[in-house]
C-alpha cells in the first residue's frame, strides 16, 4: 500500500515518472492534467469550463478540481493506494485532500517533489509539444508555481512527509531514487 503526491515544477517529469512507478507498485497514477485535458477533448462541461484556464497556463478554480479529486480517490482502485500528480497545486487543495484523507482515516505516505533547474524545465516543455507547451505559456506556468505551488513544499515539509529528489538526472537514475525512497 503504497499513497504517493508527486510535486515539482511542470516539466520535471512528474507525469513520465508517475506512470512508471504506477506500473511498479500496481497502483492508479491520477494527473488532474490528464483528466481535464481529457475532459477538454470530449467537450464535457467541465472540459468547456477548464479549457481557457489551461490554454493561458492558469490554474483552473479550485470549485472544479475539488469535486474532481473526491470522486476519483473514492474510487475501488484507490484502496491499493495511488500517485497523485499535478494535485495538489496550492495550499487551499493540499488542505482540503488533508481533510479528505483525514474522514477515511488516511495520509499520504510520501510527498516527493522533484528538482529541476528552470532552463532544463523550459527545454523539456518546448520539447513535449503539447497544446499549452509554448513559450509564453511555459513562462506562466512556471510563475504560477513559484507564486501557488511552491509553497505547498514547506506545508508537507512542515508535516515530515516531504522528500527531494534531483530530477535533472536521466530518466532511469531518477526512477531509481525514487524507488530507493518509496522503499524506505
Ligand atoms: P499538468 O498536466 O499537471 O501540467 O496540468 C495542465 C494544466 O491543467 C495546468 O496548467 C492547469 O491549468 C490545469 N491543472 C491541472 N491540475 C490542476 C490542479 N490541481 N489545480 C488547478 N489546475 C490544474
Amino acid at each position: 500500500m503504497k499513497r504517493l503526491i508527486f510535486l515539482g515544477p511542470p516539466g520535471a517529469g512528474k507525469g513520465t515518472q508517475a506512470q512508471i512507478l504506477s506500473k511498479l507498485y500496481q497502483i492508479p497514477h491520477i494527473s488532474t492534467g490528464d483528466i481535464l485535458r481529457q475532459a477538454v477533448k470530449e467537450q464535457t462541461l467541465l472540459g468547456q469550463k477548464a479549457q481557457s484556464y489551461m490554454d493561458r497556463g492558469e490554474l483552473v478554480p479550485d470549485e472544479l478540481i475539488l469535486d474532481l479529486i473526491e470522486e476519483r480517490l473514492s474510487q475501488p482502485d484507490t484502496e491499493k493506494g495511488w500517485i497523485l500528480d499535478g494535485f495538489p497545486r496550492n495550499v487551499s487543495q493540499a488542505a482540503f485532500l488533508e481533510k479528505l484523507l483525514q474522514k477515511i482515516n488516511l495520509s499520504a505516505d510520501f510527498v516527493l517533489n522533484l528538482e529541476v533547474p528552470d532552463e532544463v524545465l523550459i527545454e523539456r516543455m518546448l520539447a513535449r509539444g503539447r497544446k499549452d507547451d509554448n513559450k509564453e505559456t511555459i513562462s506562466r506556468r512556471l510563475e504560477i508555481y513559484r507564486e501557488q505551488t511552491a509553497p505547498v513544499i514547506d506545508f508537507y515539509r512542515q508535516r515530515k512527509l516531504l522528500k527531494v529528489v534531483n530530477g535533472d538526472l536521466n530518466l532511469e537514475s531518477v526512477t531509481s531514487l525514487l524507488k530507493a525512497v518509496m522503499d524506505s
